[in-house]
């Protein structure tokens, strides 16, 4: 039992060390593609469930390391949240989507921008120069440009993110809580923090068609969103089913496979 123990502890010892110098080592490559504008967007079309018409794109970041290929934004985003690593890719991200979109726009094509925030760049003094910025040096309309904030994140850091909100409202850019339902906010925070849509969490959005829990969870979301003038997004709808199940519960908008897969911006408009 001894040796057992022992050769575990060992184990685990270089098992961790391993991950460890994993991401040490990916932290180090993040910085570095960060700095040589490696890391690029993809968009997600969002579609409107009454016109069937894609009215706006979600830009969500993509990372192509040069030895492990590409690393998935659940991974990286939290390193970088980790640093002030989150506010670089954050101002990468809405310099290159809001000139990528402001661009379409001009063409024709007229959608509007979510991208997503993390609580860590509310904190952030010059978030709202940043974006104002980027606003006036796009042409893109403020009311054109959603902020995706997860619930979770958001209630964690209600207090401290509530004078930024206030500023980012002002600019009149819109508000989005994302990934609803996996926290646990009230009606009334909801209703405090001013926002203009919720997205409720793919966990959700999957089982409908097939549960009869999910479809009463999603009910009374979108009940309560609509009760305070929200907009409803459903997101990872993959199925004809779990559409028809979101119409008939009047779902305003929504996003996943079933309408596309996020893409380059040269594939989503060739
Ligand atoms: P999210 O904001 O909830 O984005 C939706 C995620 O669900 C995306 O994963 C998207 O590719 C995926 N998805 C969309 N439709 C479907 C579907 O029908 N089925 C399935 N299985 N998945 C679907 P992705 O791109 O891997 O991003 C993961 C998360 O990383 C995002 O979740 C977001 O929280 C975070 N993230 C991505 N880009 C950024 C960014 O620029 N800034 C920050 N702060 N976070 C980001
Ligand atoms: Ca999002
Ligand atoms: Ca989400
Ligand atoms: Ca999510």
């Amino acid at each position: 039992a001894k040796t057992l123990g022992r050769s575990r502890y060992e184990f685990f010892n270089v098992e961790l060390r391993m991950r460890l110098q994993r991401r040490l080592r990916l932290e180090q490559d993040l910085r570095d593609a960060v700095r040589r504008g490696r890391l690029w967007a993809a968009y997600q079309p969002v579609v409107d469930l009454r016109t069937n018409e894609t009215v706006a794109v979600e830009g969500l970041l993509r990372w192509t390391h040069p030895v492990h290929g590409p690393v998935s934004p659940t991974e990286f985003i939290p390193m970088a949240e980790e640093s002030d690593l989150i506010n670089l890719l954050g101002a990468h991200v809405l310099r290159e989507t809001t000139k990528e979109v402001a661009a379409r726009r001009a063409d024709g094509i007229d959608v509007d921008l979510k991208i997503n925030l993390s609580t860590r760049q509310l904190d952030d003094a010059s978030l709202v120069l940043a974006i104002e910025a980027a606003l006036a040096s796009t042409g893109l309309p403020p009311s054109a440009l959603c902020l995706e904030i997860t619930e979770s994140a958001l209630m964690r850091d209600a207090a401290l993110a509530g004078e930024t909100l206030a500023a980012l409202r002002n600019l009149g850019v819109r508000l989005a809580i994302d990934d609803f339902g996996t926290g646990y906010s009230s009606l009334a925070q909801l209703h405090k923090l001013t926002l203009d849509t919720l997205k409720i969490d793919r966990s959700f959005v999957t089982g409908l068609g097939e549960s009869a829990d999910a479809e009463a969870i999603v009910t009374s979301i979108i009940a309560m969103a609509h009760a305070v003038n929200l907009t409803v997004v459903a997101e990872g709808v993959e199925t004809e089913k779990q559409l028809e199940v979101l119409k008939a519960l009047d779902c305003d908008q929504a996003q996943g496979y079933y309408f596309g897969k996020p893409q380059p911006a040269h594939k989503l408009w060739p």
